[in-house]
């Protein structure tokens, strides 16, 4: 009989370690994966000679304090041991136009002040103090993780984390004093979380931020799919199934409108818990709607869909050094201010162009190089009028501006080098991911739907019976840490609950 204690939905981040977490905990687990490969947006993927990286342009790796869970700590706990490769630099920013700057940010606390002040001089010490605050957010969300602390103590010995969790990361980084150009310098990861530092959420912001400069950036030797494999291999050392080409396309409910299985290839599998990595309105859509609340359907109804992207990988024969290309993660933004960035994400507002042979000299053959470029794109982006006929073109249409835009920009000539090419659009990734509108962020971290909020409101939105979320749509919002962070979460709740009997 098809009857586990733990069924995971899905071995994107999220589910293979909320998978490897259940079983190497003693619990029978399996997990469903629609793919033949696992690891959702942590993969690979190989044209002619070339493995590409599809998604991961930096790991962070570590925590900004030992006592946090990171992926680090995650992997180290499951005795999965993928070696990382660790980069000194985490960005080069060129912003063209009247006001525009070329500035290479440095990893480190204090090599990243150091860059911040040569590029900006005199903003040292507000910058440190803004980077600082990570410190009071850091123990007031360590008593979050631990379940809702009393709102009065908060206030009184958590004031700063009160102050910077109800404001956007501009008006954090203005309260402090940041001078005008070191902010706009300072914001330009807004493109990692998708939404621009006027409205995304100070404290998210400043999480993300400290971690890439305490952690530096870090790569796996052999691309995102190495992590992915390793954790398969915890699940299946402990006992642990996992079935690949197994769509779930029902979630199953007993009586009391409790989750009890799935139907995935026409099977059905039975469980006391089930853990999805897949989106909340995907696992509604696949469930009979009398038994979801009325809250639930409404809250994945109100919510908006994350970033998106169009993505280039470009297999080139001949070395970096030959192309002219001298840095590992290079930001091309359009003017300084974020929102414009944004809004003008079409016409080279942002994009990022990495090589991944200046992190791993020995990426690609010898005498080769590759090139990822990463277009920010959002739900509705896409042309109305994209016909199946028009969708080549459309998609080397933009592949070619953008290389174009970036030849012109660098001085370097690379369309003469393109050996392998591949684009992927939402639509590539709706395909893989099965997420809606090519989602792979989740939900958009913005406004009223943010990081805070989300851990706040967690046990009134989450409200179906044995039925838990992890991956890039639940409370962390996206990235790789955020995924297998709350795959510990949903395997701990489930770990806990299941010893406790309920
Ligand atoms: C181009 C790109 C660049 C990125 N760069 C970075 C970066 O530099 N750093 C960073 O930290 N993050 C980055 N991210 C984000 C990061 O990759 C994601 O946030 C993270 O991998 C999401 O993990 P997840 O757990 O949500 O699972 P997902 O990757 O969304 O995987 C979900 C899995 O569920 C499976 N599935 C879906 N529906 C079903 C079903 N019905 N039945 C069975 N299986 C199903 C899918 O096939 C998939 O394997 C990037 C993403 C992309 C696309």
């Amino acid at each position: 009989m098809n009857q586990y204690d733990v069924i995971v939905v899905g071995a994107g981040n999220g589910g293979l370690v909320a998978a490897a977490m259940t079983a190497k905990a003693g619990y029978r687990t399996l997990l469903l994966e629609k793919h033949n490969i696992p690891g959702g947006c942590a993969t690979s993927f190989v044209r002619g000679r070339f493995e590409f990286e599809p998604s991961l342009h930096e790991l962070c790796s570590e925590a900004t304090r030992d006592d946090q869970s990171s992926v680090t700590s995650i992997f180290r706990d499951l005795g999965v041991d993928v070696p990382l490769l660790y980069e000194d630099t985490l960005l080069r920013v060129i912003c063209r136009g009247e006001n525009g700057y070329d500035v290479t940010l440095k990893a480190g606390w204090e090599p990243f002040l150091d860059s911040m002040e040569a590029a900006v001089p005199g903003c040292r010490e507000s910058v440190k103090t803004f980077l600082d605050l990570i410190n009071p957010v850091d123990d007031a969300m360590g008593l979050m993780n631990d379940g809702i602390p009393n709102p009065v103590m908060l206030m009184k010995k958590h004031s700063d984390f009160i102050r910077i969790a109800g404001h956007s990361a501009e008006e954090v980084m203005d309260a402090v004093g940041i001078p005008q150009k070191a902010k706009d310098i300072l914001n330009t990861y807004w493109g990692y979380l998708g939404v621009p530092t006027d409205e995304l959420n100070g404290l998210h912001y400043l999480s993300l931020l400290t971690a890439y400069i305490k952690g530096h950036p870090s790569m796996p030797y052999h691309r995102s799919h190495e992590m992915s494999l390793a954790l398969v291999k915890v699940l299946q050392d402990n006992g642990g199934t996992i079935y690949y080409n197994r769509e779930v396309t029902r979630f199953l409910y007993d009586g009391q409108d409790a989750v009890c299985g799935v139907i995935a290839g026409g099977e059905a599998f039975w469980a006391k818990k089930v853990i999805s990595n897949v989106i909340p309105n995907n696992v509604f859509n696949r469930s009979d709607n009398r038994h979801i609340s009325k809250r639930s359907r409404k809250l994945a109804n109100a919510r908006q869909l994350g970033m998106t992207f169009i993505t280039i990988y470009l297999g080139l024969d001949c070395t970096m050094e030959e192309l002219g290309v001298k840095d590992y993660s290079v930001f091309v933004v359009n003017d300084p201010n974020p929102r414009k960035q944004y809004d003008d994400r079409l016409d080279f507002g942002m994009y990022i162009v990495n090589c991944l042979n200046k992190a791993l000299p020995d990426a690609t053959p010898e005498g080769t190089c590759t090139l990822f470029f990463t277009l920010p794109y959002y739900p509705g982006d896409l042309p109305e009028d994209l016909s199946p006929e028009n969708y080549k073109k459309f998609k080397n249409d933009i592949a070619e501006k953008f290389i174009k835009d970036y030849e012109q920009l660098m001085g370097i000539s690379i369309i003469p080098h393109i050996e392998e090419i591949s684009i992927a659009t939402p639509i590539t990734f709706a395909r893989y991911l099965s997420t809606p509108r090519g989602a792979v962020y989740g939900y958009s971290n913005g406004g009223w739907d943010n990081v805070v909020t989300r851990a706040a409101m967690e046990a009134m939105d989450y409200d179906t019976a044995n039925l838990y979320f992890c991956g890039g749509h639940y409370i962390r919002g996206d990235g790789y840490p955020s995924g297998y962070m709350t795959g510990e979460m949903a395997a701990k709740a489930v770990i806990r609950a299941l010893k406790e009997g309920k």
